[in-house]
């Protein structure tokens, strides 16, 4: 039977940020980035076996870019052929997406939107910002372009915490330094709640909103990417530390949305380029047991679905809060 076939469990969903190549060595300020080369042709095929082989279903979110480039038609087709379902990650992939003006969020959205759809003839279902970057305006531009959800931000008080790791591990300029001041959020971001909620906006209007889960309470963070971090010291204080945050979403009536990004599944074996990541010195092979033993072990306990299945099924069930988007 595979891991998301039961329905007597509460839902949870699972999601990845398609991050392609260019984009981490953009992030890392490695020269040749900007001719954007792709690794999909690698990694689409690699991430639809090892999802198949779990009998999982998720969304996929993509960056307009690379749906506009034509050497990734082919990968990015064999997605929703799959049944996965797509979701728009920016155009440009910008983590400082709360600084544009509305028009430059309209344009950044609608290209990708048709980008997708171009490529795949699938629209996306819902947003996740770069970065976990996100604003009231950005909202308002999702909700009138009938995107289903936003998934952009991440409740955590660790954000200013990553960003002094990665403005420590990057090679940057002071203007990049400034322009990235924002980037992972402020510790204000812990606030914000872990369950979905009802973004109201200022023309009364309202837009789902669907956090990356933190673990409810203490908020720290159990997307895939910090499991393995732990794994790295040990696999049974990964699987200790995902336990309890199974167990605090149970108690707390929280379903999860678990994320995953592309260097949790593939190694350095696979990408060379990317051989200088922190966890790249991990094989494939051993990435995708962890994926799979901690997919399984969600799978225990919650319904694994596609974020567009799992917003239905919030919507659905109805009582939810609201916040006003200012
Ligand atoms: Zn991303």
């Amino acid at each position: 039977m595979s891991i998301a076939s039961n329905g007597q469990r509460p839902s949870a969903s699972v999601s990845l940020d398609a991050d392609n190549l260019w984009s981490y060595m953009k992030t890392h300020g490695d020269a040749g980035w900007e001719a954007r080369p792709s690794y999909l042709d690698r990694f689409v095929p690699h991430v639809l076996a090892v999802l198949e082989d779990l009998g999982l279903r998720i969304t996929f979110f993509i960056v307009g870019l690379d749906a506009a480039d034509d050497r990734n038609h082919a990968a990015l087709r064999r997605i929703p052929l799959a049944g996965h379902e797509l979701g728009n990650h920016s155009y440009e992939h910008e983590p400082w997406l709360h600084l544009y003006s509305r028009e430059q969020l309209e344009q950044e959205i609608d290209r990708t939107d048709q980008a997708i759809e171009r490529a795949t003839g699938v629209r996306p279902v819902g947003f996740r910002g770069p970065g976990f970057s996100w604003s009231p305006a950005l909202l308002s531009v999702l909700e009138s372009r009938g995107h289903q959800f936003d998934a952009s931000t991440l409740p955590t008080y660790l954000g200013p915490l990553a960003r002094r790791y990665y403005f420590w591990t990057a090679r940057l300029t002071p203007e990049e330094r400034e322009q990235r001041k924002g980037l992972f959020g402020s510790f204000s971001d812990g606030f914000r709640p872990v369950k979905p909620y009802y973004w109201r906006l200022p023309d009364g209007r309202r837009l789902l909103e669907m956090p990356v889960t933190t673990i409810p309470g203490i908020k720290t963070p159990f997307h895939l990417s910090y499991l393995l971090y732990l794994a790295g010291f040990s696999e049974a204080m990964m699987m200790a530390y995902l336990r309890t945050a199974i167990a605090v979403c149970r108690f707390s009536g929280t379903e999860p949305s678990f994320l995953l990004h592309p260097l949790d599944v593939i190694g350095g074996d696979q990408v060379p380029e990317l051989r200088f990541f922190p966890g790249m010195d991990v094989p494939s092979d051993r990435k995708t047991a962890l994926l799979g033993k901690v997919l399984r072990t969600l799978g225990e306990h919650f319904e694994l679905v596609p974020m567009g299945e799992h917003a239905r099924r919030i919507r659905e069930r109805g009582g939810l809060p609201e916040r006003r988007a200012a």
